[in-house]
């Protein structure tokens, strides 16, 4: 890790208040400038090839403190395969409470890109998360 990394996670740790931890250094060091979207598994890999002894759970935990405080972004709804009887494009809105997927429809030009794409399209998919409408009436109903 080079010095101006170490120094950025010196400073995340005192703007959070965090202890500057071997683990939470190593998966700061695992994940930054990691480009593959790593998994809980292949941090803990990567991970454990220094710290011998840290657990699957403790590097989980650390990834997702990182993620609650904006500094990584978790993808989630991935790991299981869902499947769709739709193949146009279209989108999904996932909802955080329930799990429920729902289809929207999307612009016509949404797939124009600003860039080059840096492989062939097979799939094209826009995903948002959120809370869904029905969720969002039963919190608020139990505010009431
Ligand atoms: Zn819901
Ligand atoms: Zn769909």
């Amino acid at each position: 890790m080079d010095k101006a990394q170490q120094e950025n996670f010196s400073r995340i740790c005192r703007q959070f208040k965090w202890k500057c931890t071997p683990q939470r250094l190593a998966v700061y060091e695992c994940v930054f400038n990691n480009r593959c979207h790593p998994d809980v598994d292949s941090v803990w890999q990567s991970v454990r090839s220094k710290l011998p002894t840290v657990t699957r759970e403790s590097v989980y935990r650390i990834l997702n403190e990182f993620a609650g405080h904006d500094l990584i972004w978790r993808l989630d709804h991935v790991s299981s395969a869902r499947y769709d009887c739709s193949t146009v494009p279209h989108g999904h809105f996932i909802c955080e409470e329930c799990g429920s997927i729902s289809d929207f429809a999307l612009q016509e030009d949404v797939g124009v890109f600003a860039g080059e794409l840096p492989g062939e399209v097979r799939h094209m998919e826009i995903r948002y998360t959120g809370i869904c409408e029905s969720c969002k009436s039963k919190s608020t109903d139990s505010f009431r």
